[in-house]
């Protein structure tokens, strides 16, 4: 019979259901979170599919997302009014793992359950998550636009496979029955259920309903219980969290909808939620993240920010929103001004895009040079000195943003956890910890954004001859430089034991002056944009004949120069000896100890990045 069919999940899928189910075990309530924002997913999903075909909608367009359970058939039912699917989705989109990130993921599993269970949060389980609490899932929906005998059941214990069959739904949309394992009674509960509802979903901007209870007494001696009326109420907030007025949201629900737009389960570093008014008018609600995802380094995926037009999801991943330096970004823009049937080509000419992604990047800037600040000024071990949860707000302003605008970089609050909270409070060590992961996308920007290029210089970060640290800002090496010091001298290198033991530091470090040690591969590029800082030029110290001006004293000068003459006729032979290979040979005064070193011609290209070529292949 072709109706009923039985089929094995994709080997990723059975695989992630093992981790899912046993690994999640201690975080078991997230089920709800996920089936929940998929039945948003759903509903966004067709109301973009009706801005074209306003027929979908069958008449019914009041969109909501209805939470049920049994007690007595021990179910919980999420059911929603969304885009449903076909029995060709239900198919791919339940038994296979479509998205290649998810893929990623798998294929990074360790079997040590602690962590993977780490991991797992990262990208989020999605669907799969409801058999952390169910021995058995039953999908019944059918898609929007499609008549009602094409429904379709799914079926599956969560084993190795799962059963498809056609049903008739009259209605649209998807009810998703979850048959709860023994130990999950907890949520055969409506004030469990409100309370995770609360917890995860509250930003949702759907209304999500769930029937009222009243108590009645129990006659003939049994016990009293309670009972459903039969009508429904609203059990979350029901509007989007950005168009909410900040002074209403919490922290924790800050972080909660952070975890739901970005997948992440660590909480974020910082969040920036702003209405900009003026001639372009938008609601940004932007957060940094505090660790980088596994595919940070591909430049092809878009940046992690949706756009919304009027609270209507419009794209996931809009590129055109951020510039790709800035794609550790996540978080949501809301335009009042964009046409809701824009589209990718649309976006990248309109001129109100523009605005939105000049002012998204100056924020974010913003933001990161207030953490910056932070890590600055606090004092090396906060412990105890900063207030856990003091709740302030610093306000950060842009006088290129209207005067409408208000601003605030909030950072993490106290958490429930004690050991989050600890973590969290201090915030001298957040901008070490957003450079760790971020620090050398940042850096793509001096290639990439010509206009921001000096904020984004006065960002970055590196190690020195005088600190292992990757903490030395440029401005602090000013500060430092010696009388005389007319450069900022910087090597680049694969690795800091490399940096440190190069020859060509040798007159520096006898003359006390400091280095900067560049050992991330993007280095090379990116300071092939930037020739100066503040008015002091970059000089690379492996590269030409460096010259140390004033700081070389007249006795040393006059030393080479009788050097270079009596070794003239060695160096003559040197230069004859070693023809095909050096463009020229000289006596030198950077070296103290060693005896010979290689340097590369000014102009020339430099010895990292002849590697790194040579490495692909060039
Ligand atoms: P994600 O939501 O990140 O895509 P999930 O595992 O949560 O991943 O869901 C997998 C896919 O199953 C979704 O992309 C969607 O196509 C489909 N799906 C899940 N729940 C629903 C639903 N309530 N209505 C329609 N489609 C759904
Ligand atoms: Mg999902």
């Amino acid at each position: 019979d072709s109706s009923n069919t039985k089929l094995p999940f994709q080997a990723e899928v059975a695989q992630l259901l093992h981790l899912v189910t046993h690994a999640l075990y201690s975080n078991k309530e997230i089920f709800l979170r996920e089936l929940i924002s998929n039945a948003s997913d759903a509903c966004d999903k067709l109301r973009f599919e009706a801005l074209d075909h306003p027929e979908l909608y069958e008449d019914q367009s009041e969109l909501d997302v209805r939470l049920s359970f049994d007690k007595a058939a021990r179910t919980i039912t999420i059911t929603d009014k969304g885009i449903g699917l076909s029995r060709q989705e239900a198919i791919e989109n339940l038994g296979t793992i479509a998205k290649s990130g998810t893929k990623d993921f798998v294929s990074k599993l360790s079997g040590d359950q602690k962590a993977d269970a780490q991991l797992i949060g990262q990208f989020g389980v999605g669907f799969y998550s409801g058999f952390i609490v169910a021995d058995k899932i039953t999908v019944e929906s059918r898609r929007a636009g499609l008549p009602a005998e094409q429904g379709v059941r799914w079926v599956s214990a969560g084993a190795g496979d799962f059963e498809v069959a056609d049903i008739t739904r009259p209605e649209r949309g998807t009810r998703i029955t979850l048959h709860l394992r023994d130990d999950a009674d907890e949520y055969l509960n409506a004030w469990k259920l409100k309370q995770i509802v609360g917890k995860y979903s509250d930003h949702i901007s759907l209304p999500i309903l769930m029937e009222k209870e009243e108590w009645k007494e129990g006659e003939n001696d049994q016990p009293g219980d309670m009972v459903k009326t039969g009508e429904w109420e609203t059990v979350n907030k029901a509007n989007a969290l950005w168009s909410r007025p900040k002074k209403d949201i919490t922290p924790e629900q800050y972080e909660e909808f952070y975890k739901a737009v970005s997948h992440d389960y660590e909480a974020p570093l910082a969040w920036s939620h702003n209405r900009v008014e003026g001639s372009t008018e938008y609601t940004q609600l932007l957060y940094i993240p505090s660790k980088a995802p596994f595919d940070l380094w591909n430049r092809d995926k878009s940046a992690g920010v949706k756009l919304y037009v009027k609270r209507v999801f419009i794209m996931d991943d809009a590129e055109a929103l951020l510039p790709s330096y800035l794609r550790f970004v996540k978080g949501v823009i809301d335009s009042s001004d964009l046409p809701l049937n824009v589209s990718r080509e649309l976006l990248q000419e309109s001129r109100d895009v523009k605005a939105i992604r000049e002012g998204s990047t100056k924020r974010v800037l913003g933001m990161l040079e207030d953490l910056a600040k932070k890590q600055k000024t606090a004092p090396e071990s906060a412990e105890g000195k900063i207030d856990v949860g003091s709740g302030e707000s610093v306000p950060a302003p842009d006088p290129t943003e209207s005067a409408a605008d208000v601003t605030d970089v909030v950072d993490k609050k106290a958490t429930p956890a004690a050991e989050a909270a600890a973590e969290y409070a201090d915030e001298s060590g957040k901008y070490a910890r957003f450079y760790a992961e971020f620090g050398a996308v940042l850096k793509e920007g001096l290639g990439e954004d010509f206009g921001n290029r000096d904020r984004i210089a006065k960002l970055l970060r590196f190690a020195s001859t005088t600190s292992d640290a990757v903490s030395v800002s440029f401005a602090d090496y000013k500060a430092r430089m010696k009388e005389g010091q007319d450069a900022i001298y910087y090597i680049t290198a694969d690795t800091l034991a490399a940096a440190k033991n190069s020859p060509q530091l040798e007159v520096f470090k006898k003359k006390g002056i400091e280095v900067l040690l560049m050992t991330d591969r993007v280095d090379e590029w990116a300071l092939n944009y930037l020739t100066e800082f503040d008015g002091t030029p970059l000089q690379s110290v492996a590269k030409g004949a460096v010259d140390l001006g004033k700081l070389q004293d007249e006795a040393e000068k006059k030393a080479a120069e009788e050097a270079a003459e009596s070794f003239k006729p060695l160096l003559e032979k040197l230069k004859e000896a070693l023809k095909d290979k050096a463009g020229d040979v000289r006596v030198t005064t950077r070296l103290v100890d060693s005896p010979a070193c290689l340097v590369v011609q000014d102009g020339g290209m430099s010895t990292q990045l002849a590697r790194m070529l040579k490495q692909a292949g060039q």
